[in-house]
């Protein structure tokens, strides 16, 4: 195990971050979990691409570009000496006296990691999902560390005896509260497009490929709920979850599936005062 804060290797436990951090202040910052095999990280180069596209969508500037992350990873692995392992990386737009705007003039985005030894789940374990109303904001395609509708959605799954949450929003199956969802149906596979609704996990893309290469046919499409019933099997794929096949989809009273109005088309999270309209 090995931690690493703004420049320098701690131990996870030692208290390195200052109370006026964005991160734990207003959970301004984004993530990524990076799967390690025998020494080496999975698919690197694709999650320093999305921590790259979450940062600059939540006006970050990158303290590092990509070899930067790169060598920075790597370094910390071996560090730690794990070789199966999980490293959590997180930036966020730093320390400065605490106020909702950003903070004036130049502060350094704080860099943090941890690197953990993982313990592999047995992979003929099949699991239950608990359905629940989509709670989270809007822009879930940012991988923010805002998790609090994700947290909930996933203790509610386990006191309910289910593995995940199986989340719908506006009538339509999407993905799970640490994991993206997939079905099958006719000999194809069916996942949820990557618009604002959903996160683009690594795992997923690394499954259209494998799908591309044994030449299942894959449908990115948004099933509806109602449509649950026609599904022939499913299963959730995500860094640490792997690909983990889904026997059982459960509900509860508490849990109830909103068909709420279709939701807005996206916007972007910049806005330049030019561009504004006085309308009182
Ligand atoms: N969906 C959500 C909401 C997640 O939090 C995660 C991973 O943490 C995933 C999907 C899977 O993404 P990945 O395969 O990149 O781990």
């Amino acid at each position: 195990v090995i931690g690493y804060y703004n420049g320098r290797f701690v131990d996870p436990a030692e208290g390195v971050v200052p109370i006026e951090e964005r991160g734990h202040e207003f959970g301004d910052g984004v993530y990524e979990v990076i799967r390690v095999y025998a020494g080496r990280p999975f698919l690197l180069e694709w999650h320093i691409e999305r921590l790259l596209n979450s940062l600059s969508a939540v006006r970050i500037a990158s303290p590092h570009d990509a070899l930067g992350y790169k060598e920075l990873i790597q370094t910390a692995i071996a560090k730690s000496g794990e070789r199966e392992a999980s490293v959590y990386l997180q930036v966020t737009r730093g320390a400065a006296l605490r106020n909702h705007l950003f903070p004036e003039g130049e502060i350094a985005p704080a860099v943090s990691l941890v690197v953990r030894p993982v313990t592999t789940h047995p992979s003929a374990c099949v699991g239950t999902l608990l359905a629940q109303a989509d709670e989270r904001w809007a822009n879930v395609y940012i991988k923010t560390i805002n998790l609090l509708p994700n947290i909930l959605a996933k203790q509610t799954a386990h006191d309910a005896g289910a593995d995940e949450a199986l989340l719908v929003r506006d009538g339509y199956m999407l993905e799970a509260a640490s994991s993206n969802l997939w079905f099958v149906r006719d000999g194809a596979l069916i996942t949820a497009p990557t618009d604002r609704y959903i996160l683009p996990g690594i795992t997923r893309r690394f499954v259209l490929d494998l799908a591309a290469d044994l030449q299942i046919p894959v449908y990115e499409q948004k099933l509806p709920y109602t449509q649950l019933a026609r599904v022939e099997g499913m299963f959730l794929t995500g860094t640490t979850t792997e690909i983990f096949p889904i026997g059982e989809v459960i509900t509860h009273p508490h849990c109830p599936i909103e068909a709420t109005l279709p939701s807005v088309a996206p916007h972007p999270l910049a806005v330049e005062p030019e561009g504004c309209t006085r309308i009182w």
